[in-house]
């Protein structure tokens, strides 16, 4: 199961903020009822229990009765979650403090896809039906970046984002199988390239210096949209490279080795080391290559890093490599040992390849 993500078109705005509104009653009904039940009784109401307190109720929300399931059920695993008697009210005043994002829940039966058709050169639009009460359906038009001929439908999940938009969450069950390379790769992450594999292969996703200019001048002219806009630019481009990255790497390896980084020991300080880290993108870059490596079915490990910058990669000398924060600004170096010159990114990822290759040795010898 995965989660595709589809920007709704702007059209359809009004209509799913008046069904958000709906959603949002609801979800204050049953947060009320269940928090009274809780004082009276000293015990929780289960989704099912909720259920036949807002049976019946969704034809005059306008909302299919499944929906209103859905809204039970996420709301008590939320509760649960967060361990607390009472949620947060969901609010539709625009003006409002903390305003809640639309959130409208579909469950499997209710969701149709209608067409998938061309547009433009590159993209797909699709045509969703969801159904509403008593036989009224929802029809949103998305623009489909993933093909959803291509998958079996699950549920789905329409969100608003802070700036307005739409997007339709729908869980998917996947026809294409993807399978790894057979190559093997070692991944040195790092601060000035955020990751650099032994083949020599680069990823950089800093994006907040290229967009400083930008942003300042937004901000200075207090242009709430444009920060915003400048913001998902910001993270959509990095994501966007991060997943073309992690692709590349499972299709082409069937062991990846990624050095352990403690990133989180960097951003807790408040240094200038902890803007880049985040900039960086570490925990994304691992998130992904874990479950693409499992779906492809190529062999991840995380190795310990330790030494991995100072060791050549060839002869195993130690002496004559950069060392400590100083050593970052170093980006190459010359082994006294053997007398190779080396790119120190690319010989610590040579080294946590070599390191990967020596626990599996290890693995199998035990
Ligand atoms: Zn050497």
């Amino acid at each position: 199961m995965k989660t595709l993500k589809l920007r709704i078109k702007d059209k359809h705005a009004n209509q799913l903020n008046k069904l958000a509104g709906s959603v949002n009653y609801v979800w204050n009904y049953v947060n009320d009822l269940s928090y009274k039940y809780l004082m009276r009784t000293g015990k929780f109401f289960s989704a099912y229990e909720l259920n036949a307190y807002t049976k019946g109720s969704g034809e005059l929300l306008g909302l299919h009765s499944q929906t209103l399931q859905a809204i039970n059920e996420t709301h008590t695993k939320a509760r649960k979650q967060f361990k607390k008697a009472k949620l947060n009210w969901r609010t539709n005043r625009p003006d409002a403090k903390r305003k809640s994002l639309g959130w409208i829940p579909f469950k499997k039966s209710a969701i149709k896809l209608l067409a998938t058709r061309q547009s433009g050169k590159k993209s797909l639009k699709s045509t969703l039906q969801l159904s509403l009460a008593k036989g009224k359906k929802l029809i949103i038009e998305v623009w489909d970046s993933y093909n959803l001929t291509l998958y079996d439908l699950n549920t789905c999940e329409l969100v608003q984002d802070s700036r307005g938009r739409w997007y339709a969450c729908i869980t998917v069950k996947n026809h294409l199988k993807q399978i790894c390379g057979t190559g093997s790769v070692g991944i040195d992450l790092g601060l000035k390239e955020s990751a650099t594999t032994s083949n020599g292969d680069k990823l950089t996703t800093k994006q907040t210096q290229k967009w400083a200019k930008k942003l300042a001048v937004a901000q200075r002219a207090k242009n709430k949209q444009r920060v915003k806009a400048i913001h998902a630019k910001i993270k959509n481009t990095r994501q966007d490279l991060i997943h073309k990255f992690t692709t590349q790497l499972v299709k082409d390896n069937a062991l990846i080795v990624v050095g352990d980084v403690k990133s989180r020991s960097f951003t807790s300080k408040k240094t200038k080391l902890a803007k880049s880290t985040y900039d960086a993108g570490w925990f994304e870059l691992k998130r992904q290559l874990e479950y693409k490596c499992k779906y492809a079915g190529c062999q991840f490990e995380i190795v310990g890093e330790s030494y991995t910058t100072q060791t050549c990669s060839c002869c195993g000398d130690m002496s004559s490599s950069p060392k400590g924060r100083a050593g970052l600004r170093m980006r190459e170096w010359l082994c006294a040992g053997c007398g190779i010159w080396h790119d120190r990114d690319i010989n610590a990822a040579n080294n946590i390849l070599a390191a990967g290759f020596c626990r599996l040795v290890g693995e199998i010898a035990t």
